[in-house]
């Protein structure tokens, strides 16, 4: 298979997004993925040793062992299963097979241990009801919001691909009941029951994973009201648990999902080795088991081609930038992902402000750039012209509307056009084609959407 961006390498690295709407599949080499921000996924990882198994074994001789395979007393596999399905099934594998598997760990991870969390733990923020992308704050200008996602499995129990969707279906519900009051007036969903396009919507607007939106059946879903907070479960992981909140703030973020994170520890404890940290499903997510990013608009070190450079400068450091929504392969209304991806070797307090001051520097450097570039008639132009185009189009494509939203919030951040940022933030993640589809409940003709979308951005932007 070809990479979808070069056309030319071989495609090693499987990214699910939401392209269109609906949940697909994009394949990368791995020169793209690296260059695109996705090359901590190690996706395109495989067992060294998967060559010599995939080879029909030559009969080997067990006799003088007595016949007996080692195999892992929780989910029954062999080391041989595990190369053959490139995936430990278990937490316990990782313990059981640590000799053969810590080789390949190091290999992704350096030799570097699991630190972790320091035990006084941050506040939760207090929820105020407010979507997180509708948050004004000091960051606004270039912050959407930062967003935490914990990934963790329950002790003891195997892997949900290796869980019949019945059993996950039980496992999810026995979490939500350790989660008990924190997750009162959640919606539950079963992905598998909602239509897809609203299942892509919550990933459009970052409240799920994209990987979520093509969970596996028996998968269960649920979130607060004002879509802080989330929780995934049994898709390949037992749970992940993701929480949102407007500006630059991860930290609090992070408060709030590990609050309940510990809610769940403490009913079924969570399988977390000294060395490794976490163990979860895939090897690149052992550590801390955090992603912590943060959402930002680049509109002006994006257009003057700037992010490249920064992308591999903040590479070798841990933190990645990459597309936020769509394929993946573009950006999309100049919307990016910032996150931190080192999660061994440091604690989750510096992996968090970490990222917190990249991000700091990012923003002195889009804000130093965007005020000089904004008193250019060309920018002012442009800035007009989108104006004109979102107040008067008749037919608005998701591609469009983001591209002419992104100029009037780079108008708006530099005071040269009066719109509210956190109302045009609320526009690019509600009204990507999913979402329009949900917010009609069915899934429209490409024509009836754009008609929809053209007509909700006039409303909300130009009221009469
Ligand atoms: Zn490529
Ligand atoms: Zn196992």
């Amino acid at each position: 298979m070809l990479c979808q961006n070069c056309h030319t390498k071989d495609a090693g690295v499987h990214l699910r997004r939401i392209i269109n709407g609906e949940a697909a599949e994009v394949h990368l080499c791995a020169d793209c993925a690296r260059a695109l921000g996705y090359g901590n996924l190690f996706s395109g990882f495989a067992f060294p040793f998967a060559a010599r198994a995939a080879q029909p074994l030559a009969g080997p001789d067990f006799s003088a062992l007595g016949n007996r395979v080692v195999r892992c007393e929780v989910c029954g596999l062999s080391f041989e299963d595990i190369v053959r399905a490139s995936r430990p099934g278990c937490p316990n594998c990782y313990r059981v097979f640590g000799d053969k598997l810590n080789p390949v760990i190091r290999k992704m991870h350096g030799r570097a241990k699991y630190q972790p969390a320091p035990k006084t733990a941050a506040p939760v923020p207090p929820a105020d009801g407010e979507k997180w992308y509708k948050t004004a704050s000091e960051h606004g200008d270039i912050v959407l919001g930062s967003i935490v996602t914990l990934t963790a499995n329950v002790d003891g129990l195997p892997f949900p691909a290796r869980l019949t969707p019945v059993q996950r279906n039980t496992l999810g519900r026995r979490i939500l009941s350790a989660l008990g009051e924190k997750t009162a007036g959640f919606t539950m969903a079963d992905p598998a029951r909602l239509y897809p396009y609203e299942v892509a919507a919550l990933a459009e607007r970052g409240l799920i994973t994209p990987e979520f939106a093509s969970s596996a059946d028996g998968s269960l879903l649920a979130f607060s009201p004002d879509e802080r907070l989330c929780v995934m479960l049994c898709d390949e992981d037992h749970i992940k648990i993701r929480a949102a909140v407007g500006g630059l703030a991860p930290e609090k973020a992070f408060a709030m999902a590990a609050d309940l994170r510990a809610a769940v520890n403490a009913a079924m404890p969570l399988a977390v080795s000294p060395e490794l940290g976490y163990l979860n499903q895939s090897p690149a997510d052992l550590g801390t088991g955090c992603v912590p990013a943060v959402i930002v608009h680049l509109p002006v070190l994006s257009r003057t081609g700037k992010i490249p450079a920064l992308s591999s400068i903040m590479g070798k450091l841990g933190v990645t930038i990459a597309p936020f929504g769509g394929s993946g392969l573009n950006v999309v209304g100049d919307l990016y992902r910032v996150s931190n991806t080192v999660a061994l070797g440091l604690d989750v307090t510096e992996a968090l402000s970490n990222l917190k001051s990249f991000c700091l520097q990012l923003e002195t450097r889009e804000r130093a750039a965007a005020e000089a570039y904004v008193r250019g008639l060309a920018a002012q132009d442009r800035i007009s012209r989108a104006v004109s185009v979102l107040s008067g189009a008749k037919l608005l494509t998701a591609n469009e509307m983001s591209e002419m939203l992104s100029w009037i919030r780079l108008g708006a951040a530099r005071g040269q056009c009066e719109f509210n940022l956190p109302t045009i933030n609320e526009l690019m993640l509600t009204l990507q084609p999913a979402g329009v589809n949900t917010l009609a409940g069915q899934k429209l003709p490409h024509e009836q959407r754009d008609e929809m979308r053209a007509a909700i951005v006039r409303k909300t932007l130009f009221p009469a």
